[in-house]
């Protein structure tokens, strides 16, 4: 197989000083990722053990759809639970054998951290062990934290995937592992593409059912779809798995680039890369194009929020024609993003963490024509008259892969397109 590897610039962010932020900040929590991962995992049930704020999070999150069997819920703590007078374990176990006596469908339960349930001290990961004895072998018990008023939305599907990683049997297969909760659509997409390169076994993490989870050893490679799985990367290397490092698949070139690190460790000619790749290539990059025009020349701001900000900037950059000012991400794990730094031309501020009074003074003095931040910030930036896009779209949006990339650009030229209406309308 010939290199794949897109043309980097020639002077990439990999090695540009990071500004390290470390003040207020201003996002989700990792309950948020209970949305999108009930979603995936259908025989799977999330219990929040936490309280009416959490509740209320969830059911605002997720549009209040209230379906007559969900698959997340919240066991609320009271104030007697919080002031311990109560035994909260009892309880839990009460509420636990409740659900599953109802609801023989759920195979895996995750009881899932919150702040209220941390400050009280509950030993969740003791609870998953104890229940998980009891409701074997129909039913798994986990445990993952999905609280933080410091850590980021998306955060809660890195604890959730990483909470799993110890329990997956183990094999000896050399065998690929797509690690990250993609839509089904998207995954089925990767999976095809994948399946004409000659490429497998694939098995997927987190997989649509149980009894389908994928097993992991020292033959295992991986493959990440989404940059915020750093826990999640070093639980699969601690199993003896390899992680195949490569740009997101964002875009064409991201695409193209993260399947090319993927078909050079199973060995995959150029020939048949090209006789696959070459008209879902096409197609994305006239997609592109149809959104580029917008967005050619505009300068863009990232808040960090999701963690996918650097991919994405690469992507806008690259691509879109747009100019990065400064890229903010929660963390920068180099084994994760490095690929995409190596990509990104030397030129915006590269930020981790958040000090979001600061990170608001360094935006209104540069003005960008977009800047992708969380919900909170929208709306007063919008206010200043700047355009925004909040970044939690990215998650709830299917953005992977080559019949994506369109949609990806559009996400972006879409909110520039309204502010340019909105200047129209106020100058009438
Ligand atoms: S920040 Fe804490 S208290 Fe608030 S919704 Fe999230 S877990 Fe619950």
């Amino acid at each position: 197989m010939t290199d794949q590897t897109p043309m980097p610039p020639e002077r990439g962010c990999r090695a540009t000083p990071v500004l390290k932020e470390r003040g207020q900040h201003e996002v989700f929590c990792g309950l948020t990722g209970i949305i999108w991962l009930h979603r995936k995992m259908q025989d799977a049930f999330f219990l929040v053990v936490g309280s009416r704020t959490c509740a209320h999070l969830l059911q605002s999150a997720a549009g209040v759809m209230i379906f007559a069997e969900p698959r997340f819920g919240t066991a609320i703590l009271e104030e007697k639970d919080l002031a311990g007078l109560a035994d909260a374990n009892e309880e839990l176990d009460r509420e636990v054998a409740r659900l599953l006596s109802r609801r023989p469908d759920i195979r895996q339960l995750f009881l899932v951290g919150s702040c209220p349930s941390e400050v009280i001290k509950l030993d969740l990961a003791r609870a998953a062990e104890r229940l998980s004895a009891i409701h074997a072998p129909n039913v798994r018990v986990l445990n993952y934290s999905g609280s933080g008023i410091e850590t980021t939305f998306t955060q809660g599907e890195d604890a959730c995937l990483a909470a799993m990683v110890p329990v997956l049997p183990e094999t000896q297969e050399k065998e690929l592992l797509l690690v990250g909760a993609l839509p089904d659509v998207v995954e089925d997409q990767a999976l095809s593409l994948l399946e004409q390169l000659g490429i497998g076994p694939v098995r997927c993490l987190p997989a649509r059912r149980a009894a389908d989870d994928p097993a992991v050893g020292p033959n295992t490679v991986f493959a990440l779809t989404q940059p915020f799985l750093g826990d999640t990367h070093a639980a699969l290397i601690r199993r003896g798995a390899r992680h195949i490092a490569a740009p997101f698949p964002f875009g064409e070139e991201g695409t193209t680039a993260w399947l090319a690190a993927v078909a050079a460790e199973f060995g995959v000619s150029a020939e048949r890369f090209e006789a696959v790749t070459a008209a879902p290539r096409a197609r994305a990059r006239k997609a592109i194009a149809a959104q580029a025009a917008e967005l050619q020349g505009k300068r863009i701001f990232f808040f960090p929020d999701s963690q996918l900000e650097i991919p994405l900037a690469r992507f806008l950059t690259r691509e879109c024609g747009m100019e990065a000012v400064e890229v903010g991400a929660p963390f920068i794990h180099q084994a994760v993003v490095g690929p995409d730094l190596d990509l990104l031309a030397e030129g915006p501020v590269i930020a981790e963490g958040q000090d979001v009074d600061r990170q608001l003074d360094r935006c209104r003095a540069a003005r960008p024509d977009l800047t992708v931040c969380g919900l909170g910030l929208a709306n007063p930036l919008e206010a200043e008259g700047l355009a925004t896009k909040w970044a939690i779209e990215l998650v709830f949006t299917p953005v992977h892969f080559y019949e994506q990339a369109g949609d990806l650009a559009g996400l972006f030229s879409r909110p520039l397109r309204r502010r340019a209406i909105l200047n129209v309308e106020a100058a009438e």
